[in-house]
């Protein structure tokens, strides 16, 4: 009975567990639970009511219980007495919750084990420290026009961004780099793939962690898209290959193939760009979000966020970047994704792309930013929530991958999110219509 969650306190020094889900916003909600009572919860689930959360439940639903994968415990590095689980979500009847992201992740991953693939995937979430009200910066002196890899702004965050770094160390990810990234304040952090579960949960927690070590040095994170207009945007670029159930083979390597990559791997491709516009609604899940592609030059020079749906080889202007010859690069994906659902519809995408042995057209080699191509030639991405939703709505491959009931809540709570939006007359309006 070493397994026992009570014994791995004991053993740990672990007092409280957090009991963790991750709703349709990508909110983390949580139970704290003392150890002397981990046993009995872990067993028998955590109760929340759903309506409280966003799930598209009502207030007269019974509860829902979550149950820890204590096989994913994460020991937070900076506060080792309490230990984070992330939890999946049933009903009263053991029924599994279907909108829940994290069940509609292992949904797809299921799907792909069906047909003998397992999935890996790495991810890079940028993120900007900023002052605790969130209207500057955290660095006063960070105001190069060209920011990227500045040593002297890096290793002025020195304090938290090793401390963070170290957690992950700690737990064991294969951190390798950390650099100062593209807009003044902003860093990205990076660790090695793996299974895309796995990742997943790491990405959630990953947020979780640097919002909790920026504010315990009295500083703010964000993974906002688009947080300043005028700066490049978090990014949350997504790397993927596929590999055979036993993990011996990337099935995306192939010697003969071009850029290094099989005739597989080109399929997954294409069923992405097939369904990119509808994906958008889980890859840039945010009215903000549209803020960041299709967007004007930064004052770097450059967005690095793409404005087509087109794929290239080690060119970082497209939606699809192959920077070698093991993978391929998600560029869409910001910080507001969905920890679980950016990789569920991705998969979900490339998936049916394999099952229809889709073509992904001709690869582009263009700078899309000094030289695009004619918008009758390439697929334009939405250009807001609503475009994308309506993408959603349209799809016909994502629903039946993700679960109906998911797809039907999702379009749901974001639909009420962009009206909710709409209502609002923003400054703009005002300051360029008032006077009409
Ligand atoms: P870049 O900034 O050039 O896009 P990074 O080094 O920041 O690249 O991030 C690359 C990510 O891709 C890392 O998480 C890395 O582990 C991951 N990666 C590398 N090889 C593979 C692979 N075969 N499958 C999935 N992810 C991969
Ligand atoms: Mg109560
Ligand atoms: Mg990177
Ligand atoms: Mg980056
Ligand atoms: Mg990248």
């Amino acid at each position: 009975m070493t397994n026992r969650l009570s014994e791995i306190a004991r053993s740990k020094g672990i007092r409280y567990f957090l009991i963790s889900f991750t709703d349709l916003f990508g909110v983390q909600r949580s139970k704290l639970v003392p150890a002397e009572s981990i046993d009995a919860m872990a067993a028998n689930g955590a109760g929340f009511a759903g309506f409280a959360t966003w799930l598209d439940m009502t207030p007269a639903d019974p509860d829902i219980l979550a149950i820890p994968d204590s096989a994913s415990l994460f020991q937070l590095p900076w506060q080792p007495d309490v230990a984070w689980m992330p939890a999946d979500l049933y009903t009263m009847n053991s029924q599994p919750v279907e909108q829940a992201p994290r069940l509609v992740l292992k949904r797809v991953l299921n799907q792909a084990k069906k047909l003998g693939y397992s999935i890996r995937t790495g991810v890079e979430c940028e993120y900007f420290l900023l002052s605790p009200d969130g209207n500057s910066i955290w660095d006063l002196r960070d105001r190069s026009s060209k920011p990227c890899y500045d040593q002297q702004a890096l290793m002025r965050g020195y304090e938290l961004i090793r401390e963070i770094c170290n957690g992950m160390l700690t737990l064991d990810w294969g951190a390798y780099q950390n650099d100062h990234e593209d807009a003044n304040g902003q860093f990205e952090m990076n660790w090695m793939y793996a299974d895309a579960l796995v990742t997943a949960d790491r990405h959630a927690f990953f947020k979780y962690m640097v919002k909790a070590i920026a504010e315990k040095h009295g500083l703010r994170a964000t993974f906002m898209p688009k947080p300043f207009p005028h700066l490049t945007g978090n990014g949350c670029h997504t790397h993927l290959s596929v590999w055979d159930t036993a993990l011996s083979t990337n099935l995306f390597r192939d010697e003969q193939g071009e850029l290094g990559l099989s005739p597989l791997a080109y399929q997954f491709i294409a069923g992405v760009l097939h369904s990119a516009e509808a994906l958008c609604a889980f890859s840039n899940p945010t009215v903000n979000s549209y803020k960041r592609i299709n967007a004007p030059v930064t004052t770097s020079g450059a967005t690095w966020a793409p404005s087509t749906i087109t794929y290239s080889g080690n060119n970082r202007t497209h939606a699809i970047r192959i920077p070698d010859v093991d993978r391929f690069e998600f560029r869409l994906a910001d910080g507001a994704a969905n920890p679980y659902l950016l990789p569920a519809a991705l998969i979900a995408a490339g998936l049916d792309g394999i099952a229809n042995k889709r073509d992904p057209g001709p690869r582009y080699d263009n700078n899309s930013y000094t030289d695009p191509l004619p918008s009758d030639r390439v697929k334009q991405l939405p250009s807001n929530l609503l475009d994308a939703l309506r993408s959603l709505k349209a799809n016909t491959v994502l629903p039946q991958a993700l679960g109906e009931r998911f797809v039907a809540a999702y379009l749901k709570l974001k639909h009420q999110e962009w009206n909710n939006y709409s209502s609002c007359i923003t400054p703009w309006e005002l300051e360029n219509t008032l006077d009409c």
